[in-house]
């Protein structure tokens, strides 16, 4: 199959929304990451999505839906602060996990009774829901356990040849996946951490809790569990610059081409080394993150991410991720 990549315009929704309907899977761009889509009620179809990135096949999907979709179609919403959040951070990098009304096929929730609901801000992104006027469920576009894209070129260096049709809305500005909210209890409890903070959440609606996964645990939210967003190269995790430079010193005498990944900072302090500098505040951090893992994987034997050894706002998503892919 040629893989095609299209900017986004009138023809090319067209064309991906007449793809999706016939049952058929394409890339496109959200403002967090590039996602893997299909009909959301077509459940052949989302087999292809778990087939084509060889994903786990208890890791439910996300459904996104444009901004004017009756949710209440798809989800009961049993707590009032649920509408608050989705006021005041929708569209936005925050899906929500509602009881479902089973309208969205099983295949796509793993046969469980909730649905992860999102209402993306990307302004390509939501004509084709718009077009479309339906649920469309989609997981990160790359191969499962590799970091996800935040590029069309991205997603067709992992999916060339396996679907029809990536829409190119440029780079994501986002960065990382969405903030995965449980709202099903009467306290709101983050199940997977992102863009949308705890700190914002408390503030808006007055408390939000962090689901522990402890072993043992029934895992809420499936993909958790997961080894996750790794670049193909080796990987280390220092805990600051000394040592991520010791470690780079012991590569180049291995005869090995090591990279450090990190803040602008210490990119200023490892001035001479081979650097990856992710900026400086952690929306530009979050936002260069798989962008520079995916640059790294492409020039260096082994990745050096230097902790930020921080959790508060987003660095609690950051973190996450960089444990993840480098740890
Ligand atoms: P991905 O699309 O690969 O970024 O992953 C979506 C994330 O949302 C994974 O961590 C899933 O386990 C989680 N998720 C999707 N649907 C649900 C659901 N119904 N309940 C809890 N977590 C979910
Ligand atoms: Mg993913």
């Amino acid at each position: 199959m040629k893989t095609e990549i299209l900017k986004i315009n009138d023809k090319s929704i067209e064309k991906a929304k007449k793809i999706l309907l016939s049952g058929g899977i394409v890339g496109m761009p959200t403002e967090t990451v590039y996602g893997l889509a299909a009909l959301g009620t077509d459940g052949e179809a989302v087999k292809k999505i778990y087939e084509v990135k060889g994903r786990p096949s208890d890791n439910p999907l996300i459904a996104h839906v444009h901004k004017d979709f009756p949710i209440e179609e798809l989800v009961f919403v049993n707590n009032d602060y649920a509408f608050e959040l989705k006021k005041l951070f929708t569209p936005g990098p925050l899906t929500m996990v509602f009881e479902s009304k089973g309208k969205v096929c099983k295949e796509a929730v793993c046969g469980g009774d909730t649905l992860a609901l999102r209402i993306p801000s990307h302004e390509g992104c939501q004509r084709l829901l718009k077009a479309v006027n339906a649920p469309i469920v989609a997981p990160s576009a790359n191969l499962s356990k590799h970091t996800s894209p935040v590029t069309a070129e991205h997603v067709r260096r992992d999916l060339d040849g396996k679907i029809p049709l990536i829409l190119d809305g440029g780079k994501c500005t986002g960065g990382i996946e969405s903030t995965v909210l449980d709202v099903t209890g009467k306290i709101p409890r983050i199940l997977r951490a992102g863009l949308i903070t705890r700190e914002m959440i408390v503030k808006a609606v007055g408390s939000c809790e962090i689901a522990e996964h402890k072993e043992g645990d029934r895992v809420r939210s499936p993909g958790v569990k997961y080894r996750h967003y790794r670049p193909n190269c080796e990987t280390a995790l220092a805990d600051s610059a000394e040592e991520a430079e010791a470690l780079y010193l012991q590569c180049v005498k291995d005869g090995k081409k090591p990279y450090i990944m990190c803040d602008g900072e210490n990119a200023e302090k490892l001035k001479g080394y081979n650097v990856l500098n992710l900026g400086n505040t952690g929306e530009e951090i979050a936002s260069n993150l798989y962008d520079k893992l995916l640059e790294g994987e492409r020039v260096a034997d082994e990745i050096i991410a230097i902790s930020f050894n921080r959790e508060d706002g987003v660095y609690l998503g950051i973190m996450n991720r960089l444990r993840k892919s480098c740890g």
